[in-house]
Protein backbone atom coordinates (compact mmCIF):
# COMPACT_ATOMS: atom_id res chain seq x y z
CA UNK A 1 0.00 0.00 0.00
CA UNK A 2 1.47 3.05 -1.14
CA UNK A 3 0.71 6.42 1.02
CA UNK A 4 -0.47 9.68 -0.50
CA UNK A 5 3.45 11.31 -1.30
CA UNK A 6 2.01 14.95 -0.91
CA UNK A 7 3.43 16.78 1.77
CA UNK A 8 2.93 20.48 2.52
CA UNK A 9 5.51 22.13 3.77
CA UNK A 10 4.81 23.02 7.54
CA UNK A 11 6.83 25.10 9.14
CA UNK A 12 7.16 23.00 12.16
CA UNK A 13 7.37 19.53 11.96
CA UNK A 14 4.53 18.15 12.80
CA UNK A 15 2.98 14.44 13.82
CA UNK A 16 0.99 12.94 11.26
CA UNK A 17 -1.56 10.52 12.57
CA UNK A 18 -3.11 9.20 9.89
CA UNK A 19 -5.58 6.92 12.25
CA UNK A 20 -6.48 10.64 13.52
CA UNK A 21 -6.90 12.02 10.51
CA UNK A 22 -9.00 9.07 9.01
CA UNK A 23 -10.90 8.77 12.67
CA UNK A 24 -9.97 5.20 12.68
CA UNK A 25 -8.87 2.84 15.30
CA UNK A 26 -6.95 -0.22 15.32
CA UNK A 27 -8.80 -3.50 15.44
CA UNK A 28 -7.44 -6.99 15.58
CA UNK A 29 -9.27 -8.16 12.62
CA UNK A 30 -7.96 -5.25 10.33
CA UNK A 31 -4.51 -7.44 9.68
CA UNK A 32 -4.54 -4.97 6.12
CA UNK A 33 -4.46 -1.89 8.15
CA UNK A 34 -2.45 -3.58 10.96
CA UNK A 35 -0.25 -4.75 8.71
CA UNK A 36 1.14 -1.50 7.43
CA UNK A 37 2.27 -1.23 10.91
CA UNK A 38 4.88 -4.20 11.10
CA UNK A 39 7.84 -4.32 9.23
CA UNK A 40 8.44 -6.87 6.43
CA UNK A 41 10.23 -9.22 9.33
CA UNK A 42 7.14 -8.40 11.57
CA UNK A 43 8.24 -6.02 14.22
CA UNK A 44 6.08 -2.96 15.27
CA UNK A 45 7.08 0.06 13.22
CA UNK A 46 8.90 2.63 15.43
CA UNK A 47 6.51 6.06 15.75
CA UNK A 48 8.73 7.73 14.24
CA UNK A 49 8.24 5.63 11.05
CA UNK A 50 4.71 5.38 11.63
CA UNK A 51 3.88 8.78 12.26
CA UNK A 52 1.17 8.05 14.79
CA UNK A 53 0.26 9.67 17.72
CA UNK A 54 1.45 8.20 21.15
CA UNK A 55 -2.30 6.68 21.70
CA UNK A 56 -2.59 4.91 18.33
CA UNK A 57 0.64 3.87 18.74
CA UNK A 58 -0.37 2.45 21.70
CA UNK A 59 -3.09 1.16 20.27
CA UNK A 60 -1.63 -0.41 17.35
CA UNK A 61 0.86 -2.10 19.34
CA UNK A 62 -1.64 -3.38 21.78
CA UNK A 63 -3.78 -5.00 18.42
CA UNK A 64 -0.84 -6.25 17.02
CA UNK A 65 -0.29 -8.03 20.04
CA UNK A 66 -3.66 -9.50 19.90
CA UNK A 67 -3.28 -10.63 16.15
CA UNK A 68 -0.65 -12.22 16.81
CA UNK A 69 -1.83 -14.26 19.81
CA UNK A 70 -5.19 -15.29 17.44
CA UNK A 71 -2.37 -16.14 14.40
CA UNK A 72 -3.32 -13.32 12.20
CA UNK A 73 -0.41 -12.06 12.00
CA UNK A 74 3.16 -13.37 12.38
CA UNK A 75 5.43 -12.82 14.57
CA UNK A 76 8.48 -13.30 12.14
CA UNK A 77 7.74 -13.44 8.52
CA UNK A 78 10.21 -13.32 5.41
CA UNK A 79 12.31 -15.54 6.29
ZN1 LIG B 1 -3.77 9.31 16.36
Amino acid sequence: MKGMMTKPKLRKYKTFCVLCKEKKEPNYREVALLSGFVTERGKVVPKERSGLCATHQRKVTLEIKRARHLGLLAFVSGL
